[in-house]
């Protein structure tokens, strides 16, 4: 699906509203409160005389709407628009800024920013559990550290740099993740989260993977970079760098301040478009999990939090 596809699938509310319902209920609408299938659709209209499409329990007589519970719960922006952000996103190599989203569906660029984060949430863990399989290459990189213009103050202020950590199934699946700080003991416990103890662990020579989880350690191959060593054979951690090159790439492309917050809903958004690179219809995947996913109000998500600094 590109973008015309998406302007001649979903012309109007409604065909967007019955897709997503689609997507939601694959075997028929239920009702969230008693289970029943047996529901009709209504339509109102509230005081603003906006048309409001409401589903109805003929069981139990709850009324509610299809975007209830969901990612897009309580959002007054029509489900054409969510459609036009979702498929920006993913379909973005390099991610695109709330500003350029915003300017492009018609939206502010709080809304639009409200948006991705919440589009960034149906995109988050898709992974689950798995554990990472076959060769698998481990590095640590640094996001931000250069100072940046302070929009409200016009002060150049110097964020801390963050540590990322990337793990990269050579020809698979991915996965970043933020750290509060670099240090052996917690890396060890972060790979044997997500790596499983049947990989081949691929690094550089740096002490932090001195000691993998038991078990890894044995299969654990290192190149030596301080040695001009970057290719010895089947030995390299080529791609987990190439996917590195992405993320800075869209970070200095795309998302300018990113605070430590917020930092991992970005590389989640990364992860999630490069482990469905593959996935034909990405954009319907985004729609089922956006239908599984919690509310993210705006309170929650700009709700002050310690950096762990
Ligand atoms: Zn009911």
């Amino acid at each position: 699906m590109n973008l015309s596809d998406l302007a001649r699938d979903f012309q109007s509310e409604d065909e967007c509203i019955a897709y997503f319902e689609k997507m939601r209920w694959p075997s028929g609408v239920e009702c969230l409160a008693c289970e029943s299938k047996r529901i009709s659709h209504i339509t109102t209209t509230g005081k603003t005389k906006k048309i409001r499409r409401l589903l109805e329990c003929l069981e139990c007589g709850k009324q509610f709407s299809a975007t209830c519970n969901t990612v897009f719960h309580d959002s007054h922006i029509p489900l054409r628009k969510w459609f036009l952000a979702i498929q920006l996103l993913s379909q973005a190599k390099k991610g695109m800024s709330s500003c350029q989203i915003g300017r492009t569906i018609g939206v502010s660029y709080k809304t639009a920013w409200h948006m991705t984060h919440r589009i960034r949430e149906a995109m988050d863990a898709a992974l689950g559990n798995y554990q990472l399989q076959g060769t698998v290459e481990i590095d640590e990189t640094y996001i931000g550290g250069k100072p940046r213009k302070d929009l409200k103050t016009g002060m150049h202020v110097v964020r801390p740099k963050i540590p990322v950590i990337g793990m990269v199934e050579r020809n698979g699946l991915m996965r970043f993740q933020k750290m509060a700080k670099v240090r052996s003991k917690d890396l060890r416990t972060m790979i044997a989260q997500n790596v499983s103890v049947t990989a081949r662990v691929m690094t550089d020579e740096s002490s932090l993977y001195d000691k993998l989880p038991l078990g890894l350690n044995l299969k654990h191959l290192t190149i030596n970079h301080s040695q001009r060593q970057y290719v010895n054979g089947f030995i390299h951690t080529n791609t987990v760098e190439g996917a590195f090159g992405l993320l800075k790439r869209g970070i200095v492309g795309s998302y300018h301040r990113l605070s430590y917050k917020h930092l991992q809903r970005y590389l989640n958004e990364f992860e999630f478009r490069w482990n469905n690179r593959k996935e034909k219809d990405i954009f319907s995947h985004i729609l089922i999990r956006a239908a599984k996913s919690n509310p993210l109000p705006y309170a929650l998500l700009t709700a002050p939090e310690k950096d762990t600094f």
